[in-house]
C-alpha cells in the first residue's frame, strides 16, 4: 500500500522552509499531498489561486507531489485522499502549543491517522510566512529565503522594483 501524507496549511506564500519539509517528508512518504486549508480564520496576503500557482510552480520538478486544496477537516479530507498520516514542521518552541493541540485534536477525531513532526531544518528554524511578508514589505532581501517565484510575486505586491529591471 501506497504511504501517503498530507500537508496542510495556508503557505501565504509558500517558504524554503515548508519546500525543506516537503524534500524530507518524501524520504518517508511514496506521496505527499500538499493542501491548502480554506476554512482558516487568517486574512491571507495572497489568494487562493495565486497560492497554488506558487505551490505548482516552485514545486514543479518534485515527484510524487501532488497540490491541492481543501474545505472542512482534516482527517475527513486525509481520508478522502487515501492518506495516513498528516506531515507538520516543527520550529522552535513556539510552535509546539498549538501543533500538540492540533495533534491531539486530530487523533481525537480520528485516531487511524497519525501525525508525524519533521524538526526545521536549522536554516529555516526562524523562517516563517510572515516574518518574510513583513521584510518584504520594507524590501527587506528574502531571496534566499523563498523560491524566486515567491520573491516576485511578493515584490509585485507590494509595488516594488523588480531586481533586473
Ligand atoms: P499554518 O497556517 O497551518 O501554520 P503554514 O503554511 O504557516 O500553515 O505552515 C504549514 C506547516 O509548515 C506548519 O506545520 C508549520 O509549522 C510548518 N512550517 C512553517 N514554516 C516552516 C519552516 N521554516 N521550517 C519548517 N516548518 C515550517
Amino acid at each position: 500500500m501506497k504511504k501517503i501524507a498530507i500537508y496542510p496549511g495556508s503557505f501565504d506564500p509558500v517558504t524554503n522552509g515548508h519546500i525543506d519539509i516537503i524534500k524530507r517528508g518524501l524520504r518517508l512518504f511514496d506521496k505527499v499531498i500538499v493542501a491548502i486549508l480554506l476554512n482558516s480564520s487568517k486574512n491571507h496576503l495572497f489568494s487562493l489561486d495565486e497560492r497554488l500557482d506558487m505551490l505548482k510552480i516552485s514545486l514543479k520538478d518534485m515527484p510524487n507531489v501532488q497540490i491541492d486544496s481543501f474545505e472542512g477537516l482534516l482527517v475527513d479530507y486525509a481520508v478522502q485522499q487515501n492518506a495516513h498520516a498528516i506531515l507538520r514542521g516543527m520550529r522552535v518552541l513556539s510552535d509546539f502549543d498549538y501543533e500538540f493541540q492540533m495533534a491531539l485534536m486530530n487523533r481525537k477525531l480520528n485516531n487511524k491517522i497519525q501525525t508525524v513532526f519533521l524538526m526545521a531544518g536549522l536554516k529555516w528554524i526562524f523562517t516563517s510566512s510572515s516574518i518574510i511578508k513583513e521584510a518584504a514589505r520594507f524590501d527587506g532581501d528574502i531571496d534566499n529565503m523563498v523560491p524566486d517565484i515567491v520573491g516576485e510575486k511578493l515584490k509585485k505586491k507590494f509595488n516594488l522594483k523588480l531586481s533586473g529591471n
